[in-house]
């Protein structure tokens, strides 16, 4: 999980984005009206239960709103809205960390909250296993609300531990959270709320696997080859903590890929030859 930079350069004023997404104006009462709940939105830090229902306008412009949103799809004059809200993601979902974030998720869903269903504050990119999870989520506290990509500030700690188990020939690598890590205690709750309701353990599940193997093949190829053959275990403990300082530099702290590499230089099972299990067995 982590922050998203809300790209406001490249999205420029939301009341642009709804005139091309209505093809028409923006009509004043209408305009008036959203100015003061898009406010209320950034004021409540696009959590449901801190703005105030506006049940007239939701009924007078909330389909014309949904309708706008549709011209994000592909082939539509938005289109390019969605493209670039979903390139800040890059290749990563900000609620599980897994891959692949190619869905635009409405953080107020656009039934209850059709007010913002063309706010590119409320639209933030996810994978679709989250997205599905996350579901029409809205949080009837502040401490069930799903974390803003944009708008809540995910410290750059490390928030998760990694528990690396043997298993017969093979390992696999879980994570829990750590909300002591977090020093706003709010935050932490959500968090560790939302990773469980998206089951992020699974979204990592297939990765986990592919960087277990690559990690292995590495560990033979550069690190044991170049040693004559020879596993010394000193060398690839401190091979796995350099890869997760490099894995830091290049995303951020506290990514579960650099956690994984730390918690397997920590395994002396593994760095001491376990992780030949893990090699690709030649084609018999
Ligand atoms: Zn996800």
């Amino acid at each position: 999980m982590y922050t998203l930079r809300y790209p406001h350069d490249k999205i420029g004023d939301p009341f642009d984005v709804l005139k091309a997404g209505l093809g028409k104006a923006v009509p004043k009462p209408m305009e008036t009206a959203l100015r003061t709940l898009y406010l209320d939105y950034w004021l409540g830090s696009g959590a449901g239960c801190r703005i105030t229902a506006n049940k007239p306008f939701r009924v007078k412009y909330g389909a014309a709103l949904r309708a706008a949103y549709k011209k994000t799809y592909e082939g539509k004059p938005l289109f390019g809205l969605r493209a670039e809200l979903l390139a800040v993601a890059g290749n990563r979902c900000p609620s599980c960390g897994g891959a692949r974030p190619v869905q635009l998720d409405h953080h107020l869903p656009q039934t209850p909250f059709p007010e913002f269903a063309i706010f590119p504050l409320n639209l933030v990119a996810m994978c679709g296993p989250c997205n599905q999870r996350k579901s029409a989520t809205t949080g009837k506290t502040i401490a069930s609300a799903f974390v803003h990509p944009y708008i809540d500030q995910i410290p750059a700690v490390s928030f998760l531990t990694a528990t690396v188990t043997r298993a017969v020939g093979s390992y696999t690598v879980s994570f829990a959270f750590s909300p002591a890590a977090i020093p706003d205690s709010v935050l932490a709750k959500r968090m560790a709320r939302q990773l469980e309701k998206v089951d992020f353990n699974r979204a990592l599940l297939p990765e986990v696997g592919e960087l277990l193997t690559e990690l292995a093949l590495r560990l033979e190829t550069e690190v044991v080859a170049p040693n004559g053959g020879v596993i010394d275990q000193s060398l690839i403990e401190e091979y796995l903590r350099r890869n997760a300082d490099r894995i830091e530099l290049q995303h951020r702290i506290g990514f579960w890929q650099a956690i994984m590499s730390r918690a397997l230089a920590a395994e002396a099972s593994f760095c001491s030859g376990g992780y030949r299990d893990l090699l690709p067995r030649p084609p018999a």
